[in-house]
């Protein structure tokens, strides 16, 4: 999960979700001019100036990228740094420099907080970030296929002991029955108004097993040994077969399809702490 240049090769599939939830809410989003913006678990930086920046007004005063990795945040820097664009270093689970609390009209997050467990502690710390009257858009994945491939490898014997902290990659809302429920009575707790919560079904098509094991490889979040990862990845295909989703399975490389439907959440909510009247 930490190889920027792999991943910004092989996140079709996020950078998809990204625009489609940009266009959706672009109309909601209330800018006003020269304001400050984050995006939470930038990664690589490539939605973040790629996507998210095209949304931007033209006045607008900084977009930050944060991210837990280094690596990601070094890349970042490297590629996608300009006069009012920047990456820094940040937990959106730990404890928030005072400097960039109160700070952001807007906070947006794609592809990440289904990485984390500390999901009240996340929310929390995403209402402190915002100032009065800033809103916040995030999107990240329920139910997901790739989850349950996960669990299968983690109970095999082959892969049990570099798989054993798998519950720690599952997203949170994997397994639930009312995602849109849990969160929204999260956010109403810590006092977020306009909350809107929307768990959706989507597919995505990966045309060939290569691109999927590439995107595979791309966020694979165990540490495995370098020379057992092509083993893994056929591993992973073959559970992905047994699932079913695979089409044209015989033929040759590019007609094959690998189906993934998965759910995807996305938020949207203001931090308003004093009434209009
Ligand atoms: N937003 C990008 C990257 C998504 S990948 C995109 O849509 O393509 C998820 C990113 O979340 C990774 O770069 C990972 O390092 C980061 N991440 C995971 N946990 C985090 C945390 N607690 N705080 C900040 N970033 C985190």
């Amino acid at each position: 999960m930490n190889n920027a240049e792999l991943y910004q090769r092989s996140n079709t599939l996020q950078k998809r979700d990204a625009l489609d939830c940009l266009e959706e809410y672009k109309k909601k989003l209330n800018w006003k001019n020269y304001e400050t913006v984050i995006d939470i678990g930038c990664g690589d930086g490539s939605v973040t100036t790629g996507i998210l920046r095209k949304f931007l007004p033209n006045d607008f005063k900084q977009l930050i990228g944060c991210d837990i990795s280094d690596k990601m945040i070094d890349y970042a820097n490297m590629k996608h740094t300009s006069d009012y664009v920047k990456f820094i270093v940040m937990d959106i689970a730990g404890n928030l420099p005072d400097d960039m609390k109160g700070v952001f009209n807007h906070a947006f997050s794609f592809y990440t907080l289904h990485w984390i467990k500390q999901q009240e502690v996340t929310f929390r710390n995403i209402f402190k970030l915002l100032a009065e009257g800033g809103d916040c858009l995030l999107v990240f994945l329920g139910h997901m296929p790739v989850f349950d491939v996960y669990r299968i490898l983690a109970r095999s014997h082959r892969w049990r002991y570099w798989l054993k902290d798998v519950d720690k990659f599952i997203s949170p809302y994997h397994d639930s029955q009312d995602p849109e429920k849990e969160i929204r009575r999260m956010m109403c707790k810590i006092g977020f108004s306009s909350v809107e919560v929307q768990c959706r079904a989507k597919s995505f098509i990966y045309n060939g097993l290569d691109a999927l094991k590439r995107a595979v490889k791309a966020v694979n979040p165990f540490n495995l040994p370098e020379d057992c990862l092509d083993e893994f990845l056929e591993d992973y295909v073959s559970v992905v077969r047994d699932m079913k989703l695979i089409e044209n399975d015989d033929n040759v490389e590019s007609s094959v399809k690998v189906n993934t439907n998965y759910n995807l959440i996305t938020v949207y909510g203001v931090k308003r702490t004093t009434l209009i009247t």
